[in-house]
């Protein structure tokens, strides 16, 4: 058994427990219970690390991750051999959890490469966070897809749709990918632009539902997160440009659809923080995560749930961290809005709040240990955490050298 002994928590991430300051046991994956500090005696085999009251969290989750997004060097990605972007995609799972994100759900990867990275994970072949995943990014033919490569997979008939769809499920997807509008991040794509029809949309959604399987959908334009709610798109990827009528529409299909809004990279081209950009993505995506903040006002008002996406490539994420809960602070969203979504409002939407996303005896000890007080300052998460443990076991990372940090 492990206690981490004093705690500060935060008092809306923690169940069952009132106090700010706590000693946390863990026995096994699970928490076993959380104690007010010095209370409680732990017996002689108990190792005992003292967080010397350290904010502890939840384990985030990042549910708009692309393992394979190395970095943003697109020949690279796309050009790489097999193998080397089944490593990478590994080694991304890994920095995920040095990051605190104990869960990624991962929105499309060629190869099924995330399928093999969550399969060694689970076995513990691998150390990294947990792996929720889609395959392939079905998509219809549109300007801009040949950017990626391989990694979309164009078809243009509704008739497809349960062939393709069945094909993911044989490859162990968790969930299917389509494509609605426009992307930011290929040239000549435009963001707002529906690249399909409802017919087509509806019939990606029975087929994977038929097989067990929800759809997260790409969708920034209005008209297409329209046509993706009546089709019964179970998340709504990005959900940039709602307008009030489409987010009433949500409640009025019995609130079957969500949003995972993703802040982080618009923020970055738009700032160019990972280099100089071409002026077209640079104003797409200034143009989209002005009109994203609005939309997650819009929702946040309305109740419709919204998750905690980042779409970020791994290089960035290493150069930034925090970035996704800094650029939603930037836009006036607050700390306790934020942390919850990054932890338990993530963790019901993909059906894991009975095991995550709080703190609380019986769950799975997620943990995050920040130096700061998040919860107050969030440029507190621009630091990587002190410590992070993943179902009770304490995630070690080694450098090049060899070194423990
Ligand atoms: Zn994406």
């Amino acid at each position: 058994m492990i206690a981490l002994t004093n705690c500060r928590l935060v008092k809306y991430l923690t169940e069952g427990y009132k106090h700010e300051l706590a000693d946390i046991l863990i026995d096994g994956k699970k928490i076993a219970a959380i104690y007010p500090c010095g209370e409680n005696e732990f017996s002689g085999d108990t190792e005992i690390i003292d967080v010397k009251g350290r904010t502890v969290l939840p384990g985030f989750f990042d549910l708009h991750a692309h393992l394979m997004f190395s970095n943003q060097n697109w020949d690279y990605l796309i050009r790489r051999p097999e193998q080397i972007y089944l490593m990478e995609s590994a080694s991304f799972a890994k920095e995920y959890l040095r990051m605190g994100y104990t869960t990624i759900r991962d929105a499309g990867c060629n190869h099924y490469a995330s399928g093999t990275v969550r399969d060694y994970i689970e076995k513990g072949v691998l150390s990294g966070a947990r792996v929720i995943t889609s395959g392939k990014i079905l998509s219809p033919t549109a300007v801009g897809n040949e950017c990626f490569g391989a990694l979309y997979e164009e078809f243009d008939s509704p008739d497809k749709a349960l062939e393709l769809c069945r094909r993911e499920k044989a490859h162990g997807v968790d969930f299917v990918k389509y494509m609605v509008t426009g992307a930011v991040l290929n040239l000549g794509g435009v963001p707002g632009e529906m690249v399909t029809t409802q017919e087509e949309l509806d019939a990606v959604v029975k087929a994977a539902e038929s097989l067990g399987l929800y759809v997260a959908a790409h969708c920034h334009g209005t008209e297409g997160i329209k046509a993706a709610i009546r089709a019964g798109v179970y998340t709504i990827e990005h959900a940039s440009y709602m307008d009030r009528d489409s987010v009433d529409m949500i409640a009025e299909y019995g609130n079957r659809s969500v949003t995972v809004p993703t802040f982080a990279i618009p923020f970055i081209l738009a700032n160019e923080l990972s280099g100089p950009q071409p002026e077209e993505f640079k104003l797409k995506a200034n143009d989209a995560s002005e009109a994203m903040a609005e939309s997650m006002r819009m929702c946040l008002e309305a109740g419709v749930q919204t998750g905690f996406g980042s779409d970020l490539d791994m290089s960035s994420h290493l150069k930034y961290p925090g970035l996704e809960f800094t650029a939603r602070a930037n836009y006036n969203f607050s700390n306790e809005v934020i942390l919850k979504q990054a932890t338990i409002q993530s963790a019901r939407i993909v059906g894991l709040d009975d095991r995550l996303g709080t703190i609380k005896a019986g769950k799975y000890a997620d943990l995050v240990v920040m130096d700061g007080k998040p919860d107050e300052d969030m440029s507190v998460m621009k630091k990587l955490p002190d410590m992070v443990f993943k179902e009770g076991r304490r995630f070690m990372y080694w450098t090049y050298r060899n070194e423990m940090v």
